[in-house]
């Protein structure tokens, strides 16, 4: 065993990635995997399903890589080439595995409940020169190769699959085989403030780093996520991380919402759940958006009590109180309107707080008085309430997403400040 940096490349197989139809989402889950246990990835590839193009990218990331990792193309349609190919890549003939068999098997008898076809049967079939590792989420069969000191892991594209042979097996092995130097991260999280403006708030900060720990800028709809990264053995290098960490902390005291890799929605789910409060929402241009968000993880019945989804001025009134006289007089989107949705709903659902949106999302619907992008985000408690505006000026899917984090910042602060 030896103790050096180990690098991966990651490459994705198949015509879907190059043409935008699927998102690539395999090589950032097994990035951030590989990661963990202290593995570098130093290149991804997204190649089509094309012989010469996969062939050319093994021939050249083996010379560039200790590991690489490879998903894609094994499904039973002609289109799928990566197993024949890597038969021929190493040496191998293809042969029956009987576990594999009888695992294709048993999915056709009793998940899918319908004959086996010879194309399923042939996916049991794999090069005699690897190792297989056993797919127990699908019927392609996942192949470990060695060669020349490098390692070569073939895996199905449905992540569902990929990501169990990963965990149950793959990161296992590859965790056994090298001796990893920690790749350390430590993340925070800030809202309300631009990338620019961070950067130059934290400039002398940045220009001091020392050279094994970097500095890296994650914006994303309305908030910037700052990462401190340091690689190496050395016990001295993690004390450093924290020392900086703590002090790029103290630096952007009043814009930090965590200090911690996470999200806003977790963030607020967090506070409430701490405070054993609840929360009610009444949306109208974030269209279940904003709860849509805040139920997408576990636990989040403890504090959500649920909502409605107020599009028209009609439900406005008739579910959450909203005044008639309040719309003709103000209109829809108004400070008046989201403080009675707030408070309308807050009373109706008996919620500790609640949060209201109502604006106009685009790319029509704007008139000269309001725009397109004009935003009202009002949040209340049983004491108090307040609302707030904004004007953002993206496309419609983006000015959604902008006004749910807004609005769940505001809550945040405003859950903070009660
Ligand atoms: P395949 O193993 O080539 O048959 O891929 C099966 C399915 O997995 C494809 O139809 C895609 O929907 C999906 N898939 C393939 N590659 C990726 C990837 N890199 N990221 C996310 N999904 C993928
Ligand atoms: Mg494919």
């Amino acid at each position: 065993m030896t103790t050096r940096n180990i690098n991966a490349t990651i490459i994705t197989i198949g015509d879907e990635l190059l043409i935008g139809q699927t998102i690539d989402t395999n090589s950032a889950w097994i990035a951030q995997e590989l990661n963990k246990i202290g593995i570098w990835v130093h290149r991804r590839l997204a190649v089509g399903d094309v012989w010469k193009d996969i062939w050319q990218s093994l021939e050249e990331e083996s010379r560039l890589s200790d590991v690489i990792l490879i998903t894609g193309g094994l499904g039973p349609t002609a289109d799928d080439i990566t197993k024949p190919l890597l038969c021929q890549y190493f040496d191998g003939k293809l042969v029956v595995n009987a576990e594999a068999l009888q695992n294709v098997k048993h999915i056709f008898e009793v998940y899918l409940k319908k004959p086996l076809l010879e194309r399923n049967l042939k996916q049991a079939e794999v090069p005699d020169t690897c190792t297989v590792i056993q797919n127990k989420r699908g019927t392609a069969p996942g192949m470990w190769f060695e060669k020349n000191n490098r390692i070569f892991m073939s895996m199905p594209g449905v992540p569902h699959e990929m990501k169990g042979m990963m965990i149950h097996s793959v990161l296992p092995k590859l965790a056994e085989k090298f001796q990893l130097p920690p790749i350390v991260h430590r993340t925070l999280l800030t809202a309300g403030i631009g990338e620019s403006f961070l950067a130059e708030r934290i400039k002398e900060f940045e220009s001091t780093l020392p050279s094994n720990i970097k500095l890296a800028y994650l914006p994303n709809y309305g908030m910037v996520k700052l990462r401190l990264t340091a690689h190496g053995n050395d016990p001295k290098t993690a004390a450093k991380l924290e020392a900086e960490f703590d002090m790029l902390k103290q630096q952007i005291a009043d814009v930090l919402v965590a200090d911690r890799d996470t999200t806003m929605q977790e963030v607020v789910g967090d506070l409430l759940k701490q405070k054993k409060q609840t929360l009610s929402i009444a949306e109208s241009c974030t269209g279940g958006y904003i709860a849509h968000t805040l139920t997408q993880f576990p636990g989040s019945s403890q504090f959500f009590l649920g909502g409605v989804v107020s599009y028209s001025n009609n439900l406005k009134e008739k579910f959450i109180d909203v005044r008639p006289q309040t719309l003709a007089g103000y209109g829809a989107v108004s400070r008046e309107t989201v403080i009675e949705m707030a408070e309308g709903v807050l009373r109706h659902t008996g919620s500790d707080f609640s949060i209201a949106t109502s604006g106009i999302m685009g790319p029509d619907g704007g008139t000269p008085e309001k725009a397109v992008g004009t935003v009202w985000i009002a949040v209340a408690s049983r004491k108090t309430s307040e609302a707030h505006s904004y004007y953002f000026r993206f496309d419609r899917q983006r000015n959604i997403e902008m006004t749910a984090m807004y609005g769940l910042n505001i809550l945040r602060k405003f859950i903070l400040d009660q």
